[in-house]
């Protein structure tokens, strides 16, 4: 029985680390990805890998040692603090190789697309649509042929539409712009300090301002805030303007912390990208549809709160490559293969709920809440100490960490 005909559409890291696994089981595949070339630099912040899931994949898919060369074990310092940068939460830095390291999107991808046979990504392919029997319309061309088409294109998956059309990711209510602050070091010595090679995330109700180390010396901020899903039409200054956005935003945090306004001031002119959040309905769950699935964003979209979809994007890459690798290497046939396929479907199922119902949780709690923030701290603390708990344990989740706030408000701050 010869190898089934692979393709997967979208070269993000759901796509690149499934064709990683699949390489290495010497099974061929094409990657279809819109983007024209690599363009490691536009790729955004940093992101930490967890056991289990990110961490897990990138030593299952021999990367770990290039996973080593670019990974930051003493950018696990984390503030969550207030408007005026007065510590809700600072753990770290650990400087502990079994906890959460941080990697640069941009050194990510880099490693990715560098494990991957030459020529496996096909550049400037962008999917309008897939018509019935597998048929991939691109922008230029038209491929068909393929016993399986996987949907590693994120949130506006085209291969979801194709098996499901009634899907749509829904908006947050929460939109935000990216900015930078190139060598912080030198350009914002305080700001470098007060984020000690980690993450800084102010809050305040409705709005968040994170501040992030990146590998190169730069630092990465983002402006996140609730805003009408038209915002960028209706605003009263151009949001790819970085002059104006600066602007609008120091208007906004005129009465957060000095150094908080910093943040602002110093970005740089590089980097200006405004964007809206969007998630896939929680729970949500399709009929298998024979040769055809979606993994990572395509299958569940989240805002960034919980700093889950890389991780679980990753997980589901090892899991469905490990699927499809057992049917090939067994000689089974395409019957066997849509069985596996399904299989790996009703598994991820429940797994992604998981992580949705903690990402819309954290989301409301923080975007939406009103009040004293500081009542809302414990709240998401243990949203995501339940998510990966067993139900037993979550009434004793919710007795430890209100015990521990009530101590650490009262006494110990
Ligand atoms: C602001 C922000 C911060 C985040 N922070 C974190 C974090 O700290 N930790 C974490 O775990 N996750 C984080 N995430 C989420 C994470 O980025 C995604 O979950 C992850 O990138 C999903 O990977 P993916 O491969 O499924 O999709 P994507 O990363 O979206 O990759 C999809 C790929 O498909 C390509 N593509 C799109 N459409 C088409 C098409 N029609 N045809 C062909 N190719 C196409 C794209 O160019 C892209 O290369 C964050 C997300 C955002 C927006």
């Amino acid at each position: 029985m010869s190898p089934p005909k692979i393709a997967i559409i979208g070269g993000g890291p759901a796509g690149c680390m499934l064709g990683r696994f699949l390489s290495l089981s010497d099974i061929p595949f094409t990657i279809y990805e819109s983007e024209a070339d690599p363009n490691y630099r536009s790729q955004g912040g940093t992101l930490d890998l967890h056991q289990g899931t990110g961490l897990t994949a990138m030593k299952e898919a021999q990367l770990w040692d290039k996973f080593l060369e670019h990974a930051r074990f003493d950018g696990d310092f984390f503030m969550m603090a207030d408007k005026g940068l007065k510590p809700y939460i600072a753990v770290g830095p650990s400087n502990k190789l079994s906890e959460r390291p941080e990697i640069d999107r941009a050194q990510l991808r880099r490693i990715l697309i560098e494990s991957l046979p030459k020529g496996a990504i096909k550049w400037g392919h962008r999917l309008k649509r897939v018509e019935d029997g597998n048929v991939l319309i691109f922008d230029d061309t038209i491929e068909s042929g393929y016993d399986l088409i996987i949907g590693c294109e994120g949130g506006w998956s085209k291969v979801r539409s194709y098996i499901t059309p009634a899907v749509k990711p829904e908006y947050t209510g929460v939109g935000y712009h990216r900015l930078r602050i190139p060598d912080a070091a030198t350009t914002a010595p305080e700001l470098h300090k007060i984020v000690n090679k980690g993450s800084v995330f102010s809050i305040a109700n409705g709005q968040r301002l994170t501040m992030q180390q990146l590998g190169d010396g730069s630092l990465h901020v983002a402006w996140a805030s609730t805003r009408p899903e038209n915002w960028t039409q209706t605003c009263s200054y151009n949001p790819h303007n970085i002059e104006q956005v600066k602007k609008a935003i120091l208007e906004e945090i005129e009465d957060w912390s000095p150094h908080l306004r910093e943040a602002i001031e110093k970005t740089g002119d590089d980097i200006c990208d405004p964007k809206n959040l969007y998630m896939l309905p929680v729970g949500w769950r399709w009929e298998h549809r024979c040769g055809a699935t979606i993994i990572g964003d395509a299958a569940h979209l989240m805002a960034p709160f919980a700093g889950e979809g890389v991780n679980a994007a990753f997980d589901d890459a090892r899991k469905l490559a490990t699927a499809i690798i057992g049917v090939v290497k067994s000689g089974g046939g395409l019957d066997q293969l849509d069985k596996a396929i399904q299989t790996f479907e009703e598994e991820m199922f429940p797994r992604m709920r998981v992580y949705q119902q903690q990402t819309e949780e954290v989301t409301k709690l923080w975007f939406f809440s009103t009040g004293n923030m500081r009542d809302v701290v414990p709240k998401v603390m243990l949203t995501h100490a339940k998510a990966k708990l067993p139900a037993i344990l979550h009434p004793l989740a919710w007795t430890a960490m209100n015990s521990y706030w009530f101590v650490k408000t009262r006494f110990l701050s």
